[in-house]
């Protein structure tokens, strides 16, 4: 299920956002590894694009990376993001934005677990906010 994309103005997304939220969200900043809030949450939920809401990774794809940021090896469902060519930082890398409001939530490499897709969704803290199933 595709929602409506969401169009705001910088202006609004800087309102809306904490600082350190829109840094990364609407300018693509990147968290220091080891810093965010969920690189090692376990319980089982729902996260969803902190600018937006939309639902965007499961905990069931959440595994440990080691890299210091919230590593999924799939999306919860496909549409929901959004692929991009990132050549910034002399490196050639491959950007991962919400589809629906087109803010930043990190990068995907392909030395995600072999058993799986092989993907390591690699996203900011930040660019999430956690949705517990109900108990
Ligand atoms: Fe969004």
């Amino acid at each position: 299920m595709m929602t409506d994309k969401i169009t705001k103005s910088e202006a609004e997304w800087q309102s809306e956002l904490t600082p350190q939220q829109y840094a990364v969200l609407r300018q693509a900043a990147t968290e220091r590894p080891f810093t965010g809030k969920y690189v090692h949450n376990k319980a089982d939920g729902t996260y969803r694009c902190a600018a937006c809401g939309q639902a965007l990774f499961s905990s069931e794809t959440k595994y440990e990376s080691g890299s210091g940021w919230p590593s999924f090896w799939d999306v919860v469902e496909e549409g929901h993001v959004e692929l991009k060519r990132d050549s910034s930082h002399g490196m050639m890398r491959t950007e991962v934005v919400c589809a629906r409001c087109g803010s930043h939530l990190g990068h995907v490499f392909d030395d995600g677990p072999r058993e799986t897709t092989g993907l390591r969704y690699c996203i900011n803290s930040l660019s999430l906010d956690f949705d517990p199933n109900a108990q």
